[in-house]
Protein backbone atom coordinates (compact mmCIF):
# COMPACT_ATOMS: atom_id res chain seq x y z
CA UNK A 1 0.00 0.00 0.00
CA UNK A 2 1.59 3.71 -0.40
CA UNK A 3 0.94 6.44 1.18
CA UNK A 4 0.38 10.10 0.10
CA UNK A 5 0.68 13.33 1.96
CA UNK A 6 -1.73 15.52 3.55
CA UNK A 7 -0.46 18.82 1.82
CA UNK A 8 0.52 16.95 -1.42
CA UNK A 9 -0.97 13.73 -2.48
CA UNK A 10 1.28 14.05 -5.57
CA UNK A 11 3.94 12.49 -2.92
CA UNK A 12 3.81 8.99 -2.50
CA UNK A 13 6.56 6.73 -0.44
CA UNK A 14 5.70 3.14 0.49
CA UNK A 15 5.02 1.94 4.25
CA UNK A 16 8.46 1.47 5.18
CA UNK A 17 9.41 4.73 3.58
CA UNK A 18 6.31 6.64 5.76
CA UNK A 19 7.78 5.51 8.91
CA UNK A 20 11.34 5.70 8.21
CA UNK A 21 10.43 9.78 7.42
CA UNK A 22 7.63 10.07 10.10
CA UNK A 23 6.41 13.39 8.58
CA UNK A 24 6.60 14.42 4.74
CA UNK A 25 8.94 17.16 3.75
CA UNK A 26 6.59 19.83 3.06
CA UNK A 27 5.08 19.26 6.28
CA UNK A 28 2.23 16.86 5.53
CA UNK A 29 1.15 14.09 7.29
CA UNK A 30 1.33 10.58 5.72
CA UNK A 31 -1.88 8.51 5.23
CA UNK A 32 -2.55 5.37 3.18
CA UNK A 33 -4.05 5.80 -0.35
CA UNK A 34 -7.05 3.66 1.09
CA UNK A 35 -8.02 1.93 3.72
CA UNK A 36 -8.74 -1.84 3.80
CA UNK A 37 -11.75 -2.87 4.84
CA UNK A 38 -12.56 -5.22 7.73
CA UNK A 39 -15.63 -7.35 7.70
CA UNK A 40 -18.13 -8.81 10.25
CA UNK A 41 -16.65 -12.19 9.29
CA UNK A 42 -13.21 -10.57 9.94
CA UNK A 43 -14.31 -9.77 13.21
CA UNK A 44 -15.33 -12.95 13.88
CA UNK A 45 -12.12 -14.27 12.81
CA UNK A 46 -10.24 -11.89 15.25
CA UNK A 47 -12.41 -12.94 17.85
CA UNK A 48 -10.88 -16.23 18.41
CA UNK A 49 -7.29 -14.72 18.20
CA UNK A 50 -5.11 -13.59 21.52
CA UNK A 51 -4.05 -9.98 21.28
CA UNK A 52 -0.68 -9.86 19.25
CA UNK A 53 -2.39 -12.47 16.22
CA UNK A 54 -4.84 -9.75 16.23
CA UNK A 55 -2.22 -6.84 15.46
CA UNK A 56 -0.76 -8.72 12.68
CA UNK A 57 -4.22 -9.57 11.06
CA UNK A 58 -4.97 -5.89 11.07
CA UNK A 59 -1.36 -4.51 10.41
CA UNK A 60 -0.81 -6.87 7.64
CA UNK A 61 -3.20 -4.82 6.00
CA UNK A 62 -1.24 -1.35 6.11
CA UNK A 63 2.30 -2.34 6.36
CA UNK A 64 1.96 -4.44 2.26
CA UNK A 65 5.90 -3.92 2.72
CA UNK A 66 6.54 -6.11 5.38
CA UNK A 67 7.02 -10.05 4.87
CA UNK A 68 4.52 -12.10 7.62
CA UNK A 69 7.74 -13.32 9.05
CA UNK A 70 9.02 -9.77 9.82
CA UNK A 71 5.64 -8.49 10.89
CA UNK A 72 5.73 -11.15 13.01
CA UNK A 73 8.63 -11.23 14.42
CA UNK A 74 8.15 -7.59 15.18
CA UNK A 75 4.62 -8.07 17.08
CA UNK A 76 5.27 -10.66 18.87
CA UNK A 77 8.48 -8.71 20.39
CA UNK A 78 6.61 -6.30 20.92
CA UNK A 79 3.09 -7.71 22.85
CA UNK A 80 4.29 -10.20 25.34
CA UNK A 81 4.14 -10.80 29.26
CA UNK A 82 7.68 -9.36 29.33
CA UNK A 83 6.52 -6.45 28.16
CA UNK A 84 3.29 -5.90 29.57
CA UNK A 85 1.55 -6.96 33.04
CA UNK A 86 -1.04 -9.13 30.98
CA UNK A 87 -1.21 -11.18 27.95
CA UNK A 88 -4.56 -9.65 27.06
CA UNK A 89 -2.14 -6.50 26.42
CA UNK A 90 -5.40 -3.72 26.22
CA UNK A 91 -8.07 -5.51 28.17
CA UNK A 92 -11.92 -4.27 28.12
CA UNK A 93 -13.11 -4.24 31.75
CA UNK A 94 -16.70 -3.54 32.60
CA UNK A 95 -17.91 -0.95 34.62
CA UNK A 96 -21.68 -1.38 34.45
CA UNK A 97 -24.57 -2.36 31.70
CA UNK A 98 -23.46 0.37 29.66
CA UNK A 99 -20.08 1.69 30.53
CA UNK A 100 -16.72 -0.35 29.55
CA UNK A 101 -12.95 0.72 30.04
CA UNK A 102 -10.58 -0.07 27.38
CA UNK A 103 -7.24 -0.22 29.89
CA UNK A 104 -4.32 1.32 27.69
CA UNK A 105 -1.81 0.72 30.39
CA UNK A 106 -0.51 -2.43 31.12
CA UNK A 107 2.88 -1.75 29.33
CA UNK A 108 6.16 -0.48 30.36
CA UNK A 109 5.70 2.46 31.19
CA UNK A 110 2.08 2.75 32.32
CA UNK A 111 0.51 4.91 30.24
CA UNK A 112 -1.58 4.30 26.42
CA UNK A 113 1.67 5.48 23.91
CA UNK A 114 3.51 2.13 25.41
CA UNK A 115 1.03 0.05 22.76
CA UNK A 116 2.99 1.56 19.75
CA UNK A 117 5.75 2.53 21.30
CA UNK A 118 6.78 -0.86 22.26
CA UNK A 119 5.87 -2.02 18.07
CA UNK A 120 7.38 1.30 16.37
CA UNK A 121 10.75 0.74 16.89
CA UNK A 122 10.93 -2.55 15.91
CA UNK A 123 9.12 -1.86 12.65
CA UNK A 124 11.55 1.31 11.87
CA UNK A 125 14.44 -1.15 12.33
CA UNK A 126 13.32 -3.14 9.79
CA UNK A 127 12.09 -0.45 7.67
CA UNK A 128 15.11 1.26 7.92
CA UNK A 129 16.67 -1.86 6.37
CA UNK A 130 14.49 -1.20 3.38
CA UNK A 131 15.08 2.03 2.71
CA UNK A 132 17.78 3.94 4.13
CA UNK A 133 20.99 1.90 3.11
CA UNK A 134 22.44 1.85 6.57
CA UNK A 135 22.21 5.46 7.78
CA UNK A 136 21.35 6.02 11.75
CA UNK A 137 18.27 6.82 12.51
CA UNK A 138 17.80 10.50 14.70
CA UNK A 139 14.78 9.94 16.53
CA UNK A 140 13.35 13.80 17.75
CA UNK A 141 10.34 14.08 20.31
CA UNK A 142 8.10 16.36 21.54
CA UNK A 143 6.21 15.40 24.70
CA UNK A 144 3.40 16.53 26.79
CA UNK A 145 4.77 13.63 29.23
CA UNK A 146 3.89 10.42 28.22
CA UNK A 147 5.45 9.57 25.01
CA UNK A 148 9.03 10.42 26.07
CA UNK A 149 9.20 7.98 28.32
CA UNK A 150 7.45 5.18 25.93
CA UNK A 151 9.57 6.50 23.29
CA UNK A 152 12.75 6.41 25.34
CA UNK A 153 12.01 3.17 26.27
CA UNK A 154 10.87 1.75 23.34
CA UNK A 155 14.07 3.22 21.43
CA UNK A 156 16.74 2.38 24.44
CA UNK A 157 19.97 0.67 22.96
CA UNK A 158 18.02 0.11 19.22
CA UNK A 159 20.89 -0.52 17.38
CA UNK A 160 21.78 2.71 14.78
CA UNK A 161 19.49 4.69 16.21
CA UNK A 162 19.94 8.08 18.22
CA UNK A 163 16.58 9.29 20.57
CA UNK A 164 16.72 12.81 21.43
CA UNK A 165 13.38 13.60 24.05
CA UNK A 166 12.19 17.38 24.20
CA UNK A 167 9.69 17.85 27.03
CA UNK A 168 7.71 21.36 28.58
CA UNK A 169 9.86 21.64 32.08
CA UNK A 170 6.87 23.07 34.03
CA UNK A 171 4.21 20.92 32.02
CA UNK A 172 4.75 17.56 33.24
CA UNK A 173 3.80 15.81 35.99
CA UNK A 174 6.61 14.60 38.59
CA UNK A 175 6.54 11.35 38.30
CA UNK A 176 6.50 11.75 34.37
CA UNK A 177 9.65 13.95 34.87
CA UNK A 178 11.35 11.04 36.83
CA UNK A 179 10.61 8.71 34.59
CA UNK A 180 12.46 10.37 31.91
CA UNK A 181 15.58 11.74 33.66
CA UNK A 182 16.27 8.93 35.28
CA UNK A 183 16.08 7.15 31.57
CA UNK A 184 18.79 4.16 31.18
CA UNK A 185 20.36 3.34 27.51
CA UNK A 186 23.31 4.08 25.48
CA UNK A 187 21.69 5.94 23.31
CA UNK A 188 18.95 8.55 24.69
CA UNK A 189 19.25 12.13 25.53
CA UNK A 190 16.81 14.61 27.59
CA UNK A 191 16.15 18.26 27.34
CA UNK A 192 13.61 20.15 29.38
CA UNK A 193 12.67 23.07 27.61
CA UNK A 194 11.50 26.55 29.07
CA UNK A 195 7.75 26.56 27.22
CA UNK A 196 4.75 24.27 26.54
CA UNK A 197 4.27 21.23 24.60
CA UNK A 198 2.68 23.15 21.36
CA UNK A 199 6.37 25.16 21.39
CA UNK A 200 8.30 21.58 21.70
CA UNK A 201 6.18 20.43 19.23
CA UNK A 202 6.64 23.34 16.66
CA UNK A 203 10.35 23.04 17.59
CA UNK A 204 10.82 19.39 16.58
CA UNK A 205 8.62 19.56 13.40
CA UNK A 206 10.70 22.89 12.44
CA UNK A 207 14.00 21.05 12.54
CA UNK A 208 12.12 18.37 10.56
CA UNK A 209 12.26 20.74 7.51
CA UNK A 210 14.42 23.24 8.20
CA UNK A 211 17.91 23.20 6.54
CA UNK A 212 19.92 20.51 8.75
CA UNK A 213 18.90 17.48 6.80
CA UNK A 214 21.62 17.72 3.93
CA UNK A 215 24.17 18.32 6.91
CA UNK A 216 22.79 14.87 8.53
CA UNK A 217 22.88 12.84 5.62
CA UNK A 218 26.75 14.04 4.82
CA UNK A 219 27.48 12.50 8.33
CA UNK A 220 25.19 9.13 7.30
CA UNK A 221 22.21 10.50 9.51
CA UNK A 222 18.48 10.92 8.88
CA UNK A 223 15.62 12.44 11.42
CA UNK A 224 12.63 10.58 12.41
CA UNK A 225 9.54 11.27 14.36
CA UNK A 226 8.22 8.63 17.06
CA UNK A 227 5.42 11.62 17.70
CA UNK A 228 1.73 10.34 16.84
CA UNK A 229 2.27 12.58 13.33
CA UNK A 230 4.51 9.18 12.20
CA UNK A 231 2.05 6.68 10.45
CA UNK A 232 4.08 4.13 12.86
CA UNK A 233 2.71 5.08 16.20
CA UNK A 234 -1.16 5.66 14.56
CA UNK A 235 -1.69 1.81 12.88
CA UNK A 236 -0.51 -0.01 16.00
CA UNK A 237 -3.47 2.13 17.95
CA UNK A 238 -6.23 0.91 15.36
CA UNK A 239 -5.82 -2.58 16.30
CA UNK A 240 -6.71 -1.87 20.24
CA UNK A 241 -10.57 -0.18 18.91
CA UNK A 242 -10.94 -3.61 16.97
CA UNK A 243 -9.51 -5.98 19.37
CA UNK A 244 -11.84 -4.23 22.53
CA UNK A 245 -14.80 -4.80 20.27
CA UNK A 246 -13.59 -8.47 19.63
CA UNK A 247 -13.83 -9.05 23.77
CA UNK A 248 -16.66 -7.66 24.18
CA UNK A 249 -17.89 -9.85 21.43
CA UNK A 250 -16.54 -12.99 23.28
CA UNK A 251 -17.85 -11.96 26.66
CA UNK A 252 -21.36 -11.81 25.14
CA UNK A 253 -21.71 -8.56 26.08
CA UNK A 254 -22.79 -7.59 22.57
CA UNK A 255 -23.48 -9.26 19.42
CA UNK A 256 -21.86 -9.31 15.83
CA UNK A 257 -22.68 -6.17 14.22
CA UNK A 258 -23.81 -4.33 17.38
CA UNK A 259 -22.33 -0.42 17.26
CA UNK A 260 -20.36 0.84 20.53
CA UNK A 261 -18.98 4.16 21.08
CA UNK A 262 -15.64 4.87 21.74
CA UNK A 263 -14.95 7.89 24.43
CA UNK A 264 -10.97 9.13 23.99
CA UNK A 265 -9.07 11.70 26.16
CA UNK A 266 -8.13 13.81 23.08
CA UNK A 267 -4.49 16.07 23.45
CA UNK A 268 -2.86 15.55 19.46
CA UNK A 269 -5.87 13.59 18.08
CA UNK A 270 -3.78 10.68 17.54
CA UNK A 271 -5.96 8.18 19.56
CA UNK A 272 -8.90 9.52 18.52
CA UNK A 273 -8.12 9.18 15.09
CA UNK A 274 -6.93 5.42 15.34
CA UNK A 275 -10.66 5.05 16.22
CA UNK A 276 -12.29 6.77 13.67
CA UNK A 277 -9.75 4.69 11.07
CA UNK A 278 -11.13 1.58 12.89
CA UNK A 279 -14.80 2.57 11.77
CA UNK A 280 -13.82 3.92 8.55
CA UNK A 281 -12.39 0.22 8.26
CA UNK A 282 -15.23 -1.13 9.11
CA UNK A 283 -15.63 -1.42 12.75
CA UNK A 284 -19.41 -1.27 13.95
CA UNK A 285 -18.71 1.94 15.69
CA UNK A 286 -21.64 4.72 16.55
CA UNK A 287 -20.32 7.78 17.93
CA UNK A 288 -16.69 8.94 18.97
CA UNK A 289 -16.71 11.30 21.85
CA UNK A 290 -13.84 13.51 22.02
CA UNK A 291 -12.84 14.57 25.32
CA UNK A 292 -10.44 17.57 26.67
CA UNK A 293 -9.73 19.38 29.77
CA UNK A 294 -9.84 22.97 29.68
CA UNK A 295 -7.85 23.50 26.88
CA UNK A 296 -10.90 22.94 25.01
CA UNK A 297 -9.56 24.02 21.44
CA UNK A 298 -11.53 20.93 19.80
CA UNK A 299 -14.36 20.84 21.41
CA UNK A 300 -15.00 24.11 20.32
CA UNK A 301 -13.95 23.25 16.99
CA UNK A 302 -17.12 20.21 16.51
CA UNK A 303 -19.48 22.87 17.78
CA UNK A 304 -18.37 25.84 15.85
CA UNK A 305 -16.37 24.28 13.28
CA UNK A 306 -13.74 26.92 13.60
CA UNK A 307 -10.27 25.70 15.11
CA UNK A 308 -9.04 28.05 17.33
CA UNK A 309 -5.85 28.11 19.19
CA UNK A 310 -5.82 31.86 20.10
CA UNK A 311 -6.66 31.59 23.68
CA UNK A 312 -5.22 30.83 26.88
CA UNK A 313 -3.48 27.82 27.75
CA UNK A 314 -3.41 26.12 30.88
CA UNK A 315 -1.34 23.62 32.90
CA UNK A 316 -4.17 21.15 33.99
CA UNK A 317 -4.25 17.77 36.15
CA UNK A 318 -4.23 16.02 32.72
CA UNK A 319 -1.01 17.30 31.35
CA UNK A 320 -0.73 14.95 28.45
CA UNK A 321 -3.87 16.64 27.02
CA UNK A 322 -2.45 20.36 27.44
CA UNK A 323 -2.19 20.98 23.81
CA UNK A 324 -3.64 23.59 21.49
CA UNK A 325 -2.56 22.36 18.21
CA UNK A 326 -3.63 19.24 17.83
CA UNK A 327 -1.66 17.38 14.78
CA UNK A 328 -3.78 14.77 13.80
CA UNK A 329 -6.14 16.67 12.92
CA UNK A 330 -4.51 17.54 9.92
CA UNK A 331 -5.73 13.88 8.51
CA UNK A 332 -8.84 13.96 9.92
CA UNK A 333 -9.45 17.14 7.64
CA UNK A 334 -8.22 15.51 4.89
CA UNK A 335 -10.56 12.61 4.64
CA UNK A 336 -13.31 15.12 5.36
CA UNK A 337 -12.24 16.88 2.45
CA UNK A 338 -12.46 14.21 0.10
CA UNK A 339 -8.46 14.10 -0.25
CA UNK A 340 -8.02 17.92 -1.21
CA UNK A 341 -4.65 18.54 0.21
CA UNK A 342 -4.94 21.96 -1.32
CA UNK A 343 -7.51 22.68 0.67
CA UNK A 344 -5.73 20.89 3.78
CA UNK A 345 -2.12 22.79 3.26
CA UNK A 346 -4.45 26.35 3.07
CA UNK A 347 -6.19 25.27 6.62
CA UNK A 348 -2.92 24.33 8.04
CA UNK A 349 -1.02 27.51 6.51
CA UNK A 350 -3.36 29.68 8.06
CA UNK A 351 -3.07 27.89 11.40
CA UNK A 352 0.42 28.65 11.30
CA UNK A 353 0.39 32.33 10.15
CA UNK A 354 -3.09 33.55 12.15
CA UNK A 355 -3.82 30.70 14.58
CA UNK A 356 -7.14 30.01 13.58
CA UNK A 357 -8.97 28.56 10.39
CA UNK A 358 -12.58 27.98 9.78
CA UNK A 359 -13.61 24.80 7.57
CA UNK A 360 -16.87 24.81 5.31
CA UNK A 361 -20.02 24.20 6.33
CA UNK A 362 -20.15 20.75 4.50
CA UNK A 363 -16.88 19.74 6.81
CA UNK A 364 -18.33 20.80 9.65
CA UNK A 365 -21.56 18.72 8.83
CA UNK A 366 -19.86 15.77 8.57
CA UNK A 367 -17.29 16.12 11.59
CA UNK A 368 -20.52 16.49 14.03
CA UNK A 369 -22.03 13.59 12.63
CA UNK A 370 -19.25 11.37 14.01
CA UNK A 371 -17.86 13.45 16.68
CA UNK A 372 -19.35 14.73 19.97
CA UNK A 373 -16.78 16.88 21.66
CA UNK A 374 -17.10 17.80 25.91
CA UNK A 375 -14.88 19.16 27.97
CA UNK A 376 -13.74 18.55 31.69
CA UNK A 377 -12.03 21.21 33.96
CA UNK A 378 -9.77 20.07 37.15
CA UNK A 379 -12.42 20.11 39.56
CA UNK A 380 -14.98 17.90 37.89
CA UNK A 381 -12.27 16.10 37.12
CA UNK A 382 -11.26 15.17 40.29
CA UNK A 383 -14.70 14.87 41.42
CA UNK A 384 -15.02 12.11 38.86
CA UNK A 385 -12.32 9.99 39.78
CA UNK A 386 -13.95 10.15 43.58
CA UNK A 387 -16.90 9.34 42.43
CA UNK A 388 -16.27 6.22 40.60
CA UNK A 389 -13.91 5.36 43.37
CA UNK A 390 -16.33 5.24 46.23
CA UNK A 391 -19.33 3.92 43.72
CA UNK A 392 -17.50 1.05 41.69
CA UNK A 393 -14.08 0.58 43.49
CA UNK A 394 -11.92 1.87 40.41
CA UNK A 395 -9.39 4.34 40.15
CA UNK A 396 -8.53 6.02 37.19
CA UNK A 397 -6.34 8.66 36.36
CA UNK A 398 -7.06 12.20 35.86
CA UNK A 399 -7.05 12.12 31.95
CA UNK A 400 -9.68 9.28 32.07
CA UNK A 401 -11.64 11.18 34.25
CA UNK A 402 -12.01 13.79 31.97
CA UNK A 403 -13.37 11.19 29.50
CA UNK A 404 -15.36 9.70 31.67
CA UNK A 405 -16.96 12.65 32.86
CA UNK A 406 -17.10 13.85 29.13
CA UNK A 407 -19.15 10.68 28.48
CA UNK A 408 -21.60 11.19 31.65
CA UNK A 409 -22.32 15.07 29.78
CA UNK A 410 -22.46 13.18 25.96
CA UNK A 411 -25.10 10.31 27.47
CA UNK A 412 -27.54 12.66 29.48
CA UNK A 413 -27.25 15.39 26.51
CA UNK A 414 -27.76 12.87 23.63
CA UNK A 415 -29.90 10.25 25.62
CA UNK A 416 -27.33 7.60 23.91
CA UNK A 417 -27.90 4.31 25.71
CA UNK A 418 -25.49 2.57 23.28
CA UNK A 419 -22.81 0.49 24.84
CA UNK A 420 -19.91 2.77 25.30
CA UNK A 421 -16.06 2.18 25.31
CA UNK A 422 -13.95 4.54 27.49
CA UNK A 423 -10.22 4.82 26.60
CA UNK A 424 -8.40 4.59 29.70
CA UNK A 425 -4.86 5.89 28.89
CA UNK A 426 -2.85 6.09 32.18
CA UNK A 427 -1.95 3.87 35.55
CA UNK A 428 -3.18 6.31 38.22
CA UNK A 429 0.00 6.40 40.13
CA UNK A 430 1.52 8.75 37.41
CA UNK A 431 -0.32 11.42 38.95
CA UNK A 432 -0.52 10.42 42.64
CA UNK A 433 -1.02 14.01 43.68
CA UNK A 434 -4.07 14.69 42.06
CA UNK A 435 -5.31 11.12 42.12
CA UNK A 436 -4.66 11.40 45.98
CA UNK A 437 -6.48 14.78 46.53
CA UNK A 438 -9.10 13.26 44.76
CA UNK A 439 -10.11 10.27 46.80
CA UNK A 440 -8.98 12.04 50.04
CA UNK A 441 -10.71 15.36 49.57
CA UNK A 442 -8.48 17.92 51.07
CA UNK A 443 -5.12 16.29 51.56
CA UNK A 444 -2.23 18.36 50.58
CA UNK A 445 0.61 17.36 47.98
CA UNK A 446 3.14 17.35 51.08
CA UNK A 447 6.51 14.85 51.01
CA UNK A 448 8.28 13.82 47.62
CA UNK A 449 6.15 12.24 44.83
CA UNK A 450 6.77 8.66 46.92
CA UNK A 451 5.55 9.42 49.69
CA UNK A 452 2.51 10.16 47.37
CA UNK A 453 2.42 6.99 45.63
CA UNK A 454 2.67 4.95 49.62
CA UNK A 455 -0.06 7.21 50.54
CA UNK A 456 -2.17 6.89 47.32
CA UNK A 457 -1.22 2.54 47.94
CA UNK A 458 -2.60 3.17 51.62
CA UNK A 459 -5.73 4.79 50.71
CA UNK A 460 -6.76 2.46 47.84
CA UNK A 461 -4.81 -0.50 48.14
CA UNK A 462 -4.64 -0.22 44.38
CA UNK A 463 -1.65 -2.64 43.30
CA UNK A 464 1.83 0.00 42.23
CA UNK A 465 3.18 -0.99 39.18
CA UNK A 466 6.55 -2.14 39.50
CA UNK A 467 8.07 0.25 36.86
CA UNK A 468 7.41 3.29 39.27
CA UNK A 469 8.23 1.84 42.08
CA UNK A 470 11.66 0.91 40.89
CA UNK A 471 12.13 4.62 40.03
CA UNK A 472 13.12 5.16 43.60
CA UNK A 473 16.11 3.81 43.83
CA UNK A 474 17.30 5.20 39.97
CA UNK A 475 19.59 8.16 39.58
CA UNK A 476 18.81 11.13 37.73
CA UNK A 477 20.86 11.35 34.38
CA UNK A 478 19.59 14.27 32.59
CA UNK A 479 19.38 18.12 34.21
CA UNK A 480 19.73 19.92 30.59
CA UNK A 481 17.50 22.62 29.85
CA UNK A 482 16.96 24.72 26.92
CA UNK A 483 14.84 27.69 25.82
CA UNK A 484 12.55 26.99 23.36
CA UNK A 485 14.74 28.45 20.23
CA UNK A 486 17.31 26.32 21.76
CA UNK A 487 16.54 23.18 20.54
CA UNK A 488 18.42 22.83 17.46
CA UNK A 489 21.16 23.93 18.51
CA UNK A 490 20.65 21.27 21.58
CA UNK A 491 20.64 18.43 18.53
CA UNK A 492 23.56 19.77 17.53
CA UNK A 493 25.66 19.43 20.76
CA UNK A 494 24.41 15.82 20.97
CA UNK A 495 25.25 14.61 17.33
CA UNK A 496 28.04 16.38 17.43
CA UNK A 497 27.38 18.32 14.30
C1 LIG B 1 -0.98 11.21 25.13
C2 LIG B 1 -2.04 11.04 26.12
C3 LIG B 1 -3.37 11.42 25.83
C4 LIG B 1 -3.75 12.12 24.55
O1 LIG B 1 -3.62 11.28 23.41
P1 LIG B 1 -3.54 11.92 21.95
O2 LIG B 1 -3.24 10.79 21.05
O3 LIG B 1 -2.42 12.93 22.01
O4 LIG B 1 -4.85 12.58 21.67
C5 LIG B 1 -4.35 11.14 26.78
N1 LIG B 1 -4.04 10.55 27.95
C6 LIG B 1 -2.78 10.19 28.27
C7 LIG B 1 -2.51 9.57 29.59
C8 LIG B 1 -1.75 10.41 27.37
O5 LIG B 1 -0.50 10.04 27.68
Amino acid sequence: MEFISTRDTAKKVSSAQAIVQGISEEGGLFVPCGFPEISLEDLDRMTGMPYPQRAEYILSRFLTDFTPEELHSCVTAAYNEENFDTRYIAPTVKLSDTTYLLELWHGPTSAFKDIALQLLPRLMTVSAQKVTDGKKIVILVATSGDTGKAALEGFKDVPNTEIIVFYPQKGVSPMQKLQMVSQEGSNVHVCGIDGNFDDAQSGVKQIFTGGMKELLASRGMMYSSANSINWGRLAPQIVYYFSSYCDLLAAEEIALGDKVNFVVPTGNFGNILAAYYAKKMGLPVGRLICASNSNRVLTDFFSTGSYDRNREFYVTESPSMDILISSNLERLLFDLYDGDSQAVAGLMEKLKTQGTYQVSPAVKAKAEELFWGGSCDDRQTKETIYKYFEKYGYLMDTHTAVAMKVYEDYAAQSGDDTKTVVASTANPYKFSGSVLEAVRGSSTREGDEFALVERLHQSTFCPVPENLACLKDKAVRFEEQCSKDGLEDYVKGVLEL
